[in-house]
């Protein structure tokens, strides 16, 4: 290793930041059902990111916490979060977090009930997937597309990006995620109305429940009991929703238990028992009263109605549906502010995060040309003749000095001279494409940085930008003085090599070059 290849290796010992991308991974890997165990862990990791400088470990556990945000109903924190680091991945590159953080938005938006962008974001997350992705995190995205599909009409492209999710899980033997997506295609029969499907899909999970010993969640039993309820099979819901009734299962979802009571209101009231269906509705009320669940709240009032209309009391299901409708309205209202509110908060951080890079973009701009300038110059270049070096990749750096420069400002004036400045920083810009640079140093000094550009490319570029200036129309500005210029090239075939070496390198050059006559390219 030479001296200069010692100068790239990181501060931080290459271990330790693999060992916070290790913990980071297996947080994202966690089941589905184990989201709440995601925080602390998340919240710790983001800290020990942000003390080592392991940026992009930080911005996954950040999404991660907005992922837990969003599950537990903090919506509004949740997806401003996920914008966050969007914007961040946006910026830095970083395919795999963006493919993650569209899937929050999906969720996030989906909270908000704007469905069209939920479905936005959800095929973003999957578009961004590369080959490489494990499948379990294909199928997670594949799911939330599914439902995205679903919320927004299309329920046979739904159907079958669950089925390709479905595959992918099963594959992978991911029981739970399995279990959780023939759920989700179950219920989604139920809505539609197509039993034979939702039967097919719920002999699926019966098989993986006998096959693995997967234990169904609330939701998955209450879904269930909604495909028995279709068949009249109401003995079956009572058995199914009993260990749920007892507290013997987990529900991941913070309405769970109100579903279940209120499915097996409903299944009783259909079989004619009428005062075991008043208890099973009263209990889903006072549940809901508890967790503020004002959505399902509402839909026992509906089924208050028509237990009281089963039962010959109509005068008393007329005021109940009454009440049932006013819920409703009050309730979408609710949601209106909700989704206002959440969607303002989310508004008020992009702003923020558009303000500051505004202020940041000019700092690093230099004022009469717009080009970058030096203090952009010294941040950056080192950053990608690390990146150069890593990948064993070429770079070059020119640096350009106007010719003579002082007679024009002498001659003709100082504002002349800024227009002449102003016109060769577009040339330059011009020659700058793609990842290049292109900067004002000072004066009329200029900096080319050519990443991914070897020696022989550089100096015919170098050439053609110095023919550019000499032939362009400059009479109307100059008259009869000439504008030319002198560049000085060096290149780093392998990226190896400092800033300031390359910099004095080229400077030798460029001093060559005006030793030797002026306007003319000289190349290391
Ligand atoms: P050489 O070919 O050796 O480079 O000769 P030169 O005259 O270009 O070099 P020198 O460095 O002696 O002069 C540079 C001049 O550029 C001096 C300064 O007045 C002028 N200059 C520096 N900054 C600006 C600017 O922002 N606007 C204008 N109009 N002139 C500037
Ligand atoms: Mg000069
Ligand atoms: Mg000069």
């Amino acid at each position: 290793m030479t001296t200069e290849a010692a100068s790239l290796v990181p501060a931080e010992p290459r271990h330790r930041l693999d060992e916070l991308d290790d913990a980071v991974a297996e947080l994202e890997n966690r089941p589905l059902s184990q989201f709440r165990t995601v925080w602390a862990p998340a919240t710790a990791l983001r800290q020990r990111a942000a003390e080592v400088g392991a940026e992009e470990v930080g911005q996954r556990a950040t999404l991660l916490q907005a992922g837990v945000l969003l599950r537990e109903g903090h919506t509004g924190d949740g997806g401003q979060l996920a914008h966050q680091v969007r914007a961040w991945a946006e910026e830095h590159d970083s395919r795999y977090l963006l493919s993650r953080a569209h899937r929050e938005l999906s969720v996030f938006y989906r909270h908000v009930g704007d469905f069209s962008d939920a479905l936005t974001h959800a095929v973003q997350s999957v578009a961004l997937l590369t080959d490489e992705v494990p499948g379990p995190l294909r199928a997670r995205h594949l799911m939330t597309l599914a439902v995205a599909l679903d919320d927004t009409g299309s329920h046979a492209d739904g159907r079958r990006r669950g089925r390709e999710a479905l595959a992918l899980a099963a594959a992978a033997g991911d029981h739970e995620l399995t279990s959780s997506l023939l759920n989700n295609m179950a219920y989604s029969a139920v809505e539609t109305g197509d039993e034979a499907e939702a039967r097919s899909l719920i002999a699926q999970m019966w098989e993986l429940q006998a096959r693995t010993g997967h234990r169904f969640t609330a939701n998955e039993l209450d879904t269930v009991a909604q495909v028995e309820m279709m068949g009249g099979r109401y003995a079956a819901v009572e058995e199914l929703l009993s260990p749920v009734m007892a507290d013997l299962v987990v529900a991941n979802e913070g309405d769970a238990v109100a579903e279940c009571q209120l499915t097996l209101a409903q299944a009783r009231r259909l079989d004619g028992r009428h005062d075991d269906a008043q208890a099973a509705l009263d209990a889903a009320r006072s549940v809901c009263a508890q967790r503020q669940l004002a959505a399902i709240g509402a839909r026992v009032r509906q089924e208050q109605a028509a237990l009281f209309a089963a039962t010959g009391r109509f005068a008393e299901a007329y005021e109940e549906h009454r009440a049932f409708h006013a819920d409703m309205t009050a309730l979408q209202s609710v949601q209106r502010d909700a989704r206002a509110r959440a969607l303002q908060a989310v508004f008020e951080a992009t702003e923020a995060r558009r303000a500051s890079e505004h202020f940041r973009e000019m700092a690093h701009r230099d004022a009469l040309t717009g080009l970058y300038n030096r203090r952009f110059v010294n941040e950056r270049v080192p950053d990608l003749l690390l990146e150069s070096a890593a990948r064993g990749r070429p770079i070059s750096l020119a640096i350009m000095d106007l010719d003579h420069f002082k007679r024009i400002n002498d001659t003709l004036s100082h504002a002349t001279g800024d227009t002449v400045l102003q016109r060769v920083a577009e040339m330059l810009e011009e020659a700058a494409p793609g990842a290049a640079i292109a900067a004002r140093m000072g004066g009329e000094e200029f900096l080319l940085v050519l990443p991914g550009v070897d020696a022989e490319e550089a100096a015919l570029r170098c050439e053609r930008l110095r023919l550019r200036i000499r032939a362009f129309g400059w009479q109307p500005i100059t008259g009869s003085l000439q504008v030319t210029t002198s560049i000085g090239v060096t290149t780093a075939p392998d990226g190896l090599g400092t800033f300031s070496a390359l910099l004095s390198t080229a400077d030798r050059h460029l001093y060559a070059a005006k030793r030797s006559g002026r306007d003319r390219v000289v190349a290391g």
